[in-house]
């Protein structure tokens, strides 16, 4: 325990915000070290095609895109780590961060970015057309869709707000929800309901997701209803499971503000947590943009807040 390695700058997480972090830092010459976790590369590696990070002029892969700002990083000289953490202390300076590895760190600052996963219905038709017409980011892959039908699942406000995107590219969207009323907003939901491309199947749940084999891809979606235990089959193209996301915050309870669903909080304008020397990027405090590029941003606004903090040491 007495011989911790001592960093400047750890970076928690290794999605677009702590790599951006961690670019930003080396090139800042901090050295940080990125634990990047098990399953490196965040939301992005469950993702097929992005055509909406700026700065590629052809559709590019989620995980090659995430490969390509792991090595940027590397090679502007940050030394990433598969290992995970599992305790931090953030009560005494400076400041302590162990991983599942066994190693132990001290560091000056922490940038977390563990980011936030989509919540999946947990059925296995799900999993098998996951990327072959069944995503959880309408904004990622809506555009695949152009002129088919979609379903979207859920009933708050990323659901409707999910449905009503669709309508820009599907031909027809059909929203199912649980229950039979939405917990969205009233705004959106009045939009939605007076949508004339979007209709509702209330008091239904995904039963399994239906499709072929060879090109794999989705054809529709076998309806339970709740009440009656009836099923129906909704011909579709798509799926977007919009059931809500949950951000990787477990590390930090009781040692970080959260809000009431686990997001941590920071500083407006700022990736500041109460923290001093302590940041969090990306989808971890954010629940209203979650869009790669945006968790970029925020890494490099972490990055650059933590270097303003260590001129102050
Ligand atoms: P949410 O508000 O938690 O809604 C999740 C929805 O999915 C609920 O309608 C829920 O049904 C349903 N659901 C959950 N598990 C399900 C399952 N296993 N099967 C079927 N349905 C299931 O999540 P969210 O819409 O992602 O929003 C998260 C937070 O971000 C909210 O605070 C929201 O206001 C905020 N947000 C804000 C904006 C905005 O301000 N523009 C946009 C997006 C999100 P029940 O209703 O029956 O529980």
């Amino acid at each position: 325990m007495e011989n911790k390695q001592h960093e400047k700058m750890i970076i928690i997480g290794s999605g677009p915000a702590g790599y951006t972090a961690a670019i930003y830092a080396a090139r800042a010459g901090l050295k940080p070290l990125q634990i990047a976790g098990y399953e490196p590369g965040g939301q992005l590696m469950i993702t097929t095609d992005v055509e909406n990070f700026p700065g590629f002029e052809s559709t590019i892969q989620g995980p090659w895109l995430m490969e390509q700002m792991r090595k940027q990083a590397e090679n502007v000289g940050t030394k990433v780590m598969n290992d995970l953490v599992s305790k931090v202390d953030f009560s005494k300076r400076p400041f302590t961060v162990e991983t599942d590895g066994g190693k132990s760190y001290t560091a000056d600052t922490v940038i977390i970015s563990t980011g936030a996963k989509a919540k999946w219905l947990d059925i296995p038709s799900e999993k098998k057309f996951q990327g072959f017409g069944v995503s959880a980011c309408a904004t990622c892959d809506g555009f695949f869709f152009r002129n088919q039908k979609v379903m979207i699942v859920g009933g708050g406000n990323s659901a409707v707000e999910e449905a009503l995107y669709m309508t820009n590219h599907a031909s027809h969207v059909t929203l199912v929800h649980r229950r039979d009323q939405l917990r969205a907003e009233k705004m959106l939901t009045e939009r939605l309901l007076s949508h004339e491309n979007i209709s509702v199947i209330w008091d239904h749940v995904v039963d399994e997701i239906i499709g072929d084999e060879n090109p794999k891809k989705v054809t529709g979606v076998k309806l339970k209803n709740v009440k009656t235990n009836e099923m129906q089959t909704v011909a579709v193209d798509g799926v977007f499971v919009a059931i809500g996301h949950t951000p990787q915050t477990d590390l930090f309870k009781g040692i970080l503000e959260m809000d009431e669903t686990g997001y941590l909080i920071v500083k407006p304008g700022s990736t500041e947590t109460a923290i001093p020397g302590v940041y969090a990027a990306g989808d971890v405090q954010d629940k209203v943009y979650r869009q790669a590029v945006t968790a970029a941003g925020q890494g490099c606004m972490a990055a650059l807040d933590a270097e303003k903090y260590l001129q102050t040491l």
